[in-house]
């Protein structure tokens, strides 16, 4: 059995990673509309994985014996109305996952809980890469400025970006 106050820490976490495959999801979108196609290709792969990251909580859970509650996803909200104004926001709200997924650590921690903590190395590691990747694309896309051909180059780049389905834990 998993304790009951590190199950609602994973059920909070779990909304919010189905929240992230939801706020990726408007942001393909977005670049839909731009007809950025490597952008899209960018997204979707965030989705896929933002929905395994969920899964591997979802899955974890169930296996711990713990009670799984799925709760109302807000709606997603792009803030930005340029491509580099989007990937600020991107790189904020994963700021936030990280700090959120540090939270659930906590409590795994308070209750000692080292099942969880070996689980939780593996998402926080994850934040690391998702982090730098996220780092990445804005740099050059500070770089890239209002260079529309250099913009072009950047979308080509992001088209071969291809969903690798993570083992978790
Ligand atoms: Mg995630």
């Amino acid at each position: 059995m998993i304790d009951e106050k590190l199950q609602e820490a994973f059920n909070d976490q779990i909304n919010k990673e189905f929240y992230s495959e939801y706020l990726y999801l408007a942001m393909k979108v977005y670049f839909q509309e731009l007809n950025l196609q490597g952008f899209v290709n960018w997204f979707d792969v965030q989705v896929q994985e933002e929905h395994a990251h969920a899964m591997g909580m979802v899955n974890y859970l169930n296996d711990r014996g713990g009670k799984i509650d799925l709760r109302a996803i807000e709606k997603p909200v792009v803030e930005g109305n340029t491509p580099l104004e989007v990937f600020e926001h991107v790189l904020r709200h994963e700021e936030y996952v990280t700090s959120r997924i540090n939270h659930v650590m906590d409590v795994a921690e308070e209750v000692k809980d080292r099942a969880a903590m070996h689980l939780l190395d593996w998402y926080i590691k994850e934040q690391v890469e998702e982090e730098a990747s996220v780092g990445g694309v804005l740099a050059t896309l500070r770089l890239i400025g209002d260079d529309k051909k250099a913009l072009l180059m950047l979308d080509k780049d992001l088209a071969a970006r291809t969903f690798t389905a993570p083992v978790i834990g």
